[in-house]
């Protein structure tokens, strides 16, 4: 799984920052350590019996939301002897329970408490002895509330979308999402990931649609009922979180690899551009075939896009599942770089391996599926789009993970949680992907790899922890990494650094004072160091053991840079005392994106000082798009000096940067600064671009030109629009629209995601101030409330009452007292709002 609905507010949390509003940790509930649920050990589960193989024949019932299912199932017991059987069965009706013997049912004694089935055998069976049961059962999601089973909305299941056509240009869709446990509201099974079965489904659905599971597809047959069956076999053993199936109207786009079939499952209008969104996938499957020296272990690799998924994206056995933000037409791709989708991609697919191959033994252990998966994005940029890409990458990850202190508490692999879903968080995830990444490191490439094969060779079709890889690693490099594993695997938090230096001109002595401050005890860090002096750059390997460790260098002369960590991979939040003239020297000499990055955000700091302005002209023009991004949207507009030679550098960009985010961030600072009236036939030009980021802020800068003219412009792009470009016109409307812009600016941004709905919050608020008619500003004020109370826990609310204040006072002054008493209820709602 991608991306999980906690870590996805963090971030939208952190766009409150962006925006420029107060926002704390303090706002994420902390976890009380007296907390019941935290005592209990989530050790791995006792293995009585294991699955073999798993038969299933489904049917659906779309209006009342049913699945009608048969299934028999093959099972022997584990090891000891045993006369019971307990299945994972989550709010089901069971009809039948019986044991096949020589082609016959013989019905079985079994009791059933809505979450597991407990049956009892006809006789006691060996670990030597198979046996299939047959179970006949109704599945029903979306009637939850019976009995103990009560699942949240994104645990149902089974998924039916749409599935009576009153949403209009909806499609209907039915679609499973099993991970933790959630295979088990769709079919009876022993539902925990140490369990691995081969499985065969036939699935009766309307003959109009497509369908999708795991394997390959064995038969297709019509029914004189206007139904088809179809069967699809998957022969070799898989987890049955890993089950998936898809039903409904899909374009198939047939690909290759090797001899294997790729394909991707698109709806009707995106099937054009399938091969813009998904073709690089057969690429990926032989680069990281290749890396690992394991050729991707299944016989197809589907990739299918569905509606409303409740997650990012899932990685079923040969069936990768996406929601609907991976999807886009050629010019919606073309505002998109390696973040948006195309690393997600490379996730799934990383997975088949990490996951899906080797599977975690057990949730706690979940570092060896979702760190992995982390990390492959990473692998993939640095082959596709080069270093730097990775880099950004890896960074981005690793500020998301140190942005919230709450994550400095846990272990990479835990045995006490709250619940399964909360293993699937920034620690697993970026976290976990950083410490891959430092192994990497640590081995070398070539030593990691080999690890990496050893590891999955040793464990394929089976269960792992993390011990399992340190052994493996071990195996391949010769080097005792107990001290790793305890340290980033088994212990939590990471360092603080803070790094220090003193040249003594009289005995030309370098010294550089390195000091861990976090609380506890200190990480034990190798490293390098990387010494300019001379023109030259020496590299010295270092090993800091201890909170405070001193290093001394006999140097010919000052060194003008002496830069610690110089592969910039070590997990840690670091405090580095240079000043503005090394870090430029950084800027200018170190190879890496990290250094350029390091030295524009000590630049940024002091934006006043001639060496950092000339880091930040520099920056603009970095070579990385990446870098030229974060230099044009943090330069301070209210800096002339510093603007005086940046805007020259800025107009260039604005006019011939190859980036499509950069031009349209160029434009929008020279849309905003005292040049922009001498711009407008640039503007003007730019609107007709084909990248809709760079219309958008070619419309927003027109607007702010000449406020009418801008108005008018956006009507003629009203039509057809997507996702950037309506964000520029709910902004101009935002800023200089009237009621008759109204109804566009309430539907958009009810339709928008909350990214978008974020980033043109501003504009949306300040139009609910000036409207004249009420009934649209409470229309508006209804949807900052709801806006608020859903996010409320990541500090949505408070900034959701400071505009609702704001809106407030600008209606007192107009007399519209009406709309006042609404903000103020409005307002309250989101007081007690839970
Ligand atoms: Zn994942």
């Amino acid at each position: 799984m991608k991306i999980n609905q906690k870590s996805y507010a963090q971030a939208l949390a952190g766009m409150l920052l962006l925006i420029g509003t107060a926002f704390t940790s303090a706002a994420i509930a902390q976890l009380k350590t007296d907390d019941p649920l935290m005592k209990i050990n989530r050790e791995t589960p006792v293995r009585i019996n294991d699955l073999i193989h798993t038969r299933l024949d489904v049917r659906f019932d779309y209006k009342k939301r049913y699945l009608y299912g048969k299934e028999w199932v093959t099972i022997k017991p584990h090891f000891y002897p045993t006369d019971t059987l307990r299945l994972d069965a989550k709010g089901m009706d069971i009809q039948t329970v019986a044991l096949v013997k020589n082609g016959k049912n013989i019905p079985l004694k079994y009791t059933y408490d809505q979450l597991s089935l407990a049956i009892n055998l006809d006789k006691e069976y060996q670990h030597t002895e198979n046996y299939t049961v047959f179970i006949a059962y109704t599945a029903k999601p979306d009637e939850p509330k019976h009995g103990k089973y009560n699942p949240a909305p994104d645990a149902k299941g089974l998924y039916f979308i749409n599935q009576d056509s009153t949403v209009k240009d909806k499609p209907v869709q039915i679609w499973t999402d099993g991970e933790p446990e959630n295979s088990s509201a769709w079919f009876p099974t022993i539902d925990k990931p140490g369990q691995k079965t081969t499985d065969e489904i036939s699935m009766t659905v309307p003959a109009k649609y497509v369908t999708l599971s795991n394997g390959r597809l064995a038969s297709q047959k019509n029914n004189t009922d206007g139904t088809r069956t179809d069967t699809w076999k998957m022969e070799l053993p898989h987890s049955p979180y890993l089950f998936m199936m898809a039903v409904g109207d899909f374009k198939i786009y047939h690909d290759k690899w090797r001899d294997k079939e790729v394909n991707y499952y698109l709806e009707p209008l995106y099937a054009p551009y399938a091969r813009e969104i998904f073709g690089d996938t057969p690429q990926m499957m032989d680069f990281f075939s290749k890396t690992l020296g394991i050729d991707y272990p299944w016989n197809k690799y589907s990739q299918i896009v569905v509606r409303d998924y409740i997650s990012g994206a899932m990685e079923n056995t040969t069936a990768t599942l996406h929601g609907t933000y991976i999807q886009g037409t050629s010019r919606e791709l073309a505002d998109r770089y390696y973040d948006a989708g195309r690393s997600t991609i490379a996730h799934e697919l990383f997975h088949q391996w990490f996951g899906d191959y080797v599977t975690a033994k057990n949730w706690g252990n979940i570092t060896v599926g979702e760190s992995f998966a982390n990390f492959g994005e990473v692998l993939w940029a640095e082959h596709k789009y080069g270093q730097d890409v990775a880099d950004d990458h890896n960074n981005a990850d690793l500020e998301l993970y140190l942005e919230n202190t709450e994550y400095a508490d846990k272990d990479l692999v835990r045995f006490h949680y709250r619940k399964t879903e909360d293993v699937f968080d920034p620690v697993s995830y970026q976290k976990g992907g950083r410490i891959v990444n430092m192994l990497r490191h640590y081995l070398g490439g070539p030593a990691f790899y080999k690890g990496l094969n050893i590891y999955l060779k040793t464990n394929a079709f089976k269960t792992a922890e993390a011990q399992q890889l340190r052994l493996a690693m071990e195996e391949a490099s010769g080097k005792d990494l107990n001290w790793f594993f305890d340290q980033w695997y088994y212990g939590a938090g990471h360092p603080l650094l803070d790094i220090s230096y003193k040249w003594e001109e009289k005995t030309h002595t370098q010294t550089i004072y390195l000091k861990q401050t976090q609380p506890g005890k200190a990480f034990i860090l190798p490293m390098f160091v990387d010494i300019y002096a001379g023109g030259k750059k020496e590299r010295h390997k270092i090993r800091m053991n201890n909170q405070s460790d001193t290093l001394s260098y006999q140097l010919a002369e000052k060194p003008q840079l002496v830069n610690v960590d110089a592969e910039k991979s070590i997990l840690s939040q670091k405090t580095d005392h240079k000043s503005i003239a090394e870090f430029l020297f950084q800027y200018q000499n170190a190879p890496l994106y990290m250094d350029r990055y390091e030295a524009i955000n000590a630049a940024l700091a002091l934006q006043k000082d001639a060496t950092a302005q000339k880091t930040l002209i520099l920056a603009l023009q970095d070579k990385y798009y990446g870098l030229r991004l974060k230099a044009l949207k943090s330069i301070d507009p209210a800096n002339s000096n510093l603007n005086e030679q940046a805007l020259p550098i800025i107009l260039k960009l604005a006019k011939s940067d190859e980036n499509n985010l950069v031009k349209a961030a160029a434009i929008q600072v020279i849309g905003a600064s005292k040049i922009a009236p001498q711009q407008s036939e640039l503007f003007k030009a730019e609107l007709k671009n084909q990248s809709y980021a760079i219309m958008g802020a070619s419309l927003s800068a027109l607007a702010d030109i000449d406020h009418a003219e801008g108005v008018k412009m956006a009507k003629t792009y009203e039509k057809g629009s997507t996702d950037r470009l309506v964000s520029a016109i709910i902004g101009v409307y935002g800023k200089y629209g009237q009621d008759t812009e109204w109804p566009y600016v309430y539907k958009n941004f009810l339709e928008a995601n909350s990214r978008s709905k974020i980033l043109v919050m501003k504009d949306f608020t300040g139009m609910l101030e000036r409207l004249k008619n009420p009934e649209y500003t409470q229309q508006g004020v209804t949807v900052i409330k709801d806006f608020g109370i859903r996010l409320k826990e990541y500090g949505f609310g408070a900034k959701a009452i400071e505009d609702l204040n704001r809106i407030k006072e600008a209606r007192k002054q107009m007399g519209d007292d009406a709309s006042v008493q609404f903000i103020n209820r409005a307002i309250e709602e989101i007081n007690t709002a839970k």
